[in-house]
């Protein structure tokens, strides 16, 4: 249907190509990875992933403006679009260090489209790199200025993108090094993310200390 929608001039061409490559190329992907790494998948936790859910996944109660609005259209619609789900949810998820198997039980829970078959890996697998990298070749974590720049949250949110610490902060900046400083002897050979400890080793030490202490801070309220 979507290439006749093409063929009769009802759908541009890069709509439709992408459409159809992430149907019959991601979505068959993600499809086979679950089938062959099935039943292990459910409990891997490759980042030894702990901290409890908070509560405002399921209410939406939170500071944070970016998870407040995926978490509400949600609520309202059960759908979220990709990047939410990824560099939003997913990736607070990720940096924060929340267990894989009750961030996976949300994902089950909140989305119309949520069969485990798609949902498991894109969660464990492209989200919280939960496998170790056998879905996805390294872990989506972002800091404010990804969701700044591919949203406009940040507008009208409590905290500030542009401070990288302290109390106002927004706190996706101070996470994002805390995560890769978190997990350094598993993730330093990525080579993907090596180049971040470099950028992370090049820090004066009162920067470094000051990520340390807002995580802290804002890890120790989460829950
Ligand atoms: C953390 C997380 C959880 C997810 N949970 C689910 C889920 O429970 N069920 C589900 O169907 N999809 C899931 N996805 C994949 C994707 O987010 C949804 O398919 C997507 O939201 C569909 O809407 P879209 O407009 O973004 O599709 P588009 O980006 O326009 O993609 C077109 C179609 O391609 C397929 N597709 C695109 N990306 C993926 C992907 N990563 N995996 C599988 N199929 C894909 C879908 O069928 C989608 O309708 C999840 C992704 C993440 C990051
Ligand atoms: S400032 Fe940070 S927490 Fe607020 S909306 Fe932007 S990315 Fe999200």
């Amino acid at each position: 249907m979507a290439e006749q929608a093409y063929r009769t001039g009802k759908a541009p061409l890069n709509a439709v190509e992408g459409f159809i490559r992430q149907i019959l190329g991601w979505r068959e992907y993600v499809r086979g990875i679950y089938w062959t790494e099935m039943p292990s998948y459910e409990s891997i936790n490759f980042l030894n992933a702990r901290r409890n859910l908070p509560d405002f996944y399921w209410t939406g109660n939170t500071e944070l403006n970016c998870l407040a609005q995926c978490i509400s259209e949600t609520k309202k619609n059960a759908y979220a679009h990709h990047i939410q789900r990824l560099m939003i949810l997913g990736n607070f998820a990720l940096i924060a260090g929340l267990d894989p198997v009750q961030v996976n039980e949300w994902f089950l829970i909140v989305y119309a489209d949520a069969y485990e078959w798609v949902e498991l890996p894109n969660v464990s697998g492209m989200s919280l790199f939960a496998d170790g990298g056998s879905l996805a070749s390294k872990p989506y974590a972002a800091g404010g200025n990804y969701i700044k720049k591919m949203s406009n949250y940040c507008k009208n949110c409590s905290y500030s993108v542009a401070e990288k610490s302290g109390e106002s902060a927004c706190p996706f900046n101070y996470l994002y090094w805390d995560f890769l400083e978190r997990n350094r002897e598993k993730l330093k050979s990525n080579h993907r993310v090596s180049m971040m400890y470099k950028t992370y080793d090049r820090m004066p030490s009162q920067k470094k200390a000051a990520i340390a202490d807002d995580s802290a801070r804002f890890l120790d309220a989460l829950t």
